[in-house]
């Protein structure tokens, strides 16, 4: 049986390894597919592309775009997309750009905590990827303001920690559609995080076409729960391991992994854009 981990970040965004060591470690493992999903970033696919070319492992060009609704934080990801669009490249520029703002008010909170973090250390650990919390953390451990990065979520800036600052562009709604216009299928990720599963049905009329049920926080009864409603809103079925190498240390790349015929129905679920060549 063939398999594929449809969620892995690199250091494009809050991973630790180089597209080319994602590549290494997927081929590795055996993996038949592996889809590169960073932070509103596709920094990292030409040169996976590259990489993968002389091995039977295939990359999936991908994206996990940051929206937000009712006051939460959600994710979306997007599969096969144009990563060369002009369009998505522009609004992905600004999405970065908001994000670096919002490190600074993240710092501005930690400070009523009693935390004095200086930006920079957490732009030297990002580096010239997509900036996040997941850099916050390493760099409240690397400070000795907490002993890991799982404490600094659960303690400062966890989705409901004192700290946390939301502040996206996107709807969910928008991130569909910039997904969808690049030529790209929309899928939620880790639905378990939503507070209310019915923003599922809303956003399947808002286009989305899947549902990351497969996924290392959903235990059994949770994946059947949202096998059933994939199926009642007629959303493809995805998985993956969200693996971010050793900023999350227990999760290994193809920890959660799909048959590979999921990735064939993701594929055929592409659209046609003006500029991938299919539209005369
Ligand atoms: P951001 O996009 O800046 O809001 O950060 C989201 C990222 O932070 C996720 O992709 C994870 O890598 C990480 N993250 C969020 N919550 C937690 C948590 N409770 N424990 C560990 N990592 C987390
Ligand atoms: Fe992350
Ligand atoms: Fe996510
Ligand atoms: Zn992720």
């Amino acid at each position: 049986m063939k398999y594929a981990d449809l969620h892995a970040h690199t250091a494009e965004s809050d991973g630790t390894y180089t597209p080319v060591q994602l590549v290494r470690e997927a081929v590795a493992r055996g993996l038949s597919a592996v889809a590169i999903v960073d932070h509103d970033s596709v920094g990292a696919v030409a040169c996976a592309l590259e990489e993968a070319k002389e091995t039977n492992c295939e990359v999936i060009p991908g994206i996990e775009l940051t929206a937000q609704q009712d006051n939460q934080e959600i994710h979306i990801l997007g599969y096969f997309l144009d990563y060369q669009q002009a369009a998505l490249l522009d609004e992905l520029k600004l999405v970065r750009q908001n994000r670096v703002e919002r490190v600074y008010k993240i710092i501005e909170n930690l400070k009523e905590s009693g935390i004095e973090l200086n930006a920079q250390t957490v732009f030297n650990i990002s580096g010239c990827g997509t900036v996040g919390r997941m850099h916050i953390a390493r760099a409240l451990v690397k400070d000795g303001w907490v002993s890991s990065t799982s404490e600094a979520f659960r303690k400062y800036i966890g989705d409901r920690s004192p700290a946390y600052v939301l502040g996206f562009r996107f709807s969910p709604a928008e991130a569909i559609k910039l997904i969808r216009d690049a030529g790209g299928v929309a899928v939620l990720a880790h639905p378990y995080i939503l507070e209310n599963d019915g923003l599922i049905a809303e956003f399947a009329r808002c286009g989305l076409q899947g549902l990351e049920v497969y996924y290392p926080e959903h235990s059994q009864s949770l994946v059947n729960f949202y096998l059933d409603l994939a199926k009642k809103l007629d959303l493809l079925v995805t998985g993956g391991s969200d693996f971010h190498g050793s900023a999350k240390p227990n999760i290994k790349l193809g920890a959660i992994k799909v048959p590979l015929e999921l990735v064939e129905k993701l594929r055929q679920a592409t659209e046609p854009t003006l500029n991938n060549g299919y539209i005369g």
